[in-house]
């Protein structure tokens, strides 16, 4: 009994909460946020495509949308909190008991707030890089991840269209390596959340761009779409792993853009027969094969 009640204040509250968000535009209202760079690449698109010939509403347009909203808002909101809790206090209490205590590696409090910020997204940049390299490596990983590798047709909306395990399996691992840094601002979590919107969103935007000598650093389309490319080289789980930066497939050499991809046939093997709709992904990993 009282497990439902909590269940249901904690549900009210949720609802509240939502209702005060959509009525009150301001700077630290992520709503806001996802639609605003949502209709700025959408626009981008619109403007200078890169495929001239794909529909400006293509193909899963709509279910694409439903994704990002259910994933970066509800979802976020609903099971994050939790998530977030008990994932904070696991590290902790590890931390403590091989010995770490509360003696933080890395102190940021010092260094300039520029300086913070940077270093703060570029280290969760590499754990999300490695994280996606496993996504691709680990069979069950995969089966999640496939939810993102269904995409045909690119466009800024696709970014978002993942199983929600994954908003489990990277926040998980975001805990490690911020449990060694010590006194970063809780700011820059909305930061760089807005930040790696902003990239993801382009990454996957059917913009005809080119970045200069910055896509040695920044993750771009002309890189991300070989990263859904049908055909891998031979032996290899995935290229282009990179999350925000490209940096990481340089270092690492797992980097690849042969020619153009422009036009290149999107997704893996069976994806003509992977299931279209969203209840349909959402449930595909938990099958028995
Ligand atoms: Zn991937
Ligand atoms: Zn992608």
């Amino acid at each position: 009994m009282e497990i439902i009640k909590g269940a249901w204040s904690s549900l009210t509250g949720f609802w509240n909460w939502f209702l005060a968000q959509i009525t009150a535009p301001s700077w630290d209202n992520y709503f806001y946020w996802l639609i605003g760079i949502s209709v700025l690449v959408y626009t981008l698109e619109i403007l200078n495509p890169w495929r001239k010939n794909q529909p400006r509403i293509r193909k899963d347009f709509f279910l694409d949308a439903f994704y990002m909203f259910f994933n970066y808002f509800f979802f976020y909101m609903i099971g994050f909190a939790a998530i977030a809790f008990a994932g904070e206090q696991l590290t902790l209490e590890i931390s403590r008991k091989i010995g770490l205590g509360d003696l933080w590696f890395v102190h940021l409090n010092n260094l300039p707030i520029w300086a913070q910020l940077l270093i703060y997204f570029i280290i969760i940049d590499f754990t999300h890089y490695l994280v996606h390299r496993m996504l691709h490596k680990i069979p069950w990983l995969w089966s999640f991840h496939k939810v993102h590798h269904s995409v045909k047709e690119m466009g800024f909306a696709a970014h978002l269209r993942y199983h929600w395990m994954e908003n489990v399996v990277y926040k998980s691992f975001s805990y490690f390596p911020l449990a060694i840094i010590g006194g970063f601002n809780l700011e820059f979590v909305f930061i760089v959340h807005i930040i790696q919107t902003t990239i993801g969103h382009l990454n996957h935007a059917n913009i005809d761009i080119n970045y200069g000598p910055l896509k040695y650093i920044f993750n771009n389309p002309a890189m991300h779409i070989w990263h859904h490319s049908k055909e891998l080289p031979e032996g290899k789980s995935g290229v282009n792993f990179g999350i925000s930066l490209s940096i990481w497939d340089y270092i690492f050499k797992t980097s690849h853009i042969p020619h153009t991809g422009r036009d290149i046939d999107l997704g893996f093997e069976q994806v003509d027969s992977y299931p279209k709709t969203f209840l349909g992904q959402l449930l595909e990993p938990f099958k028995n094969k």
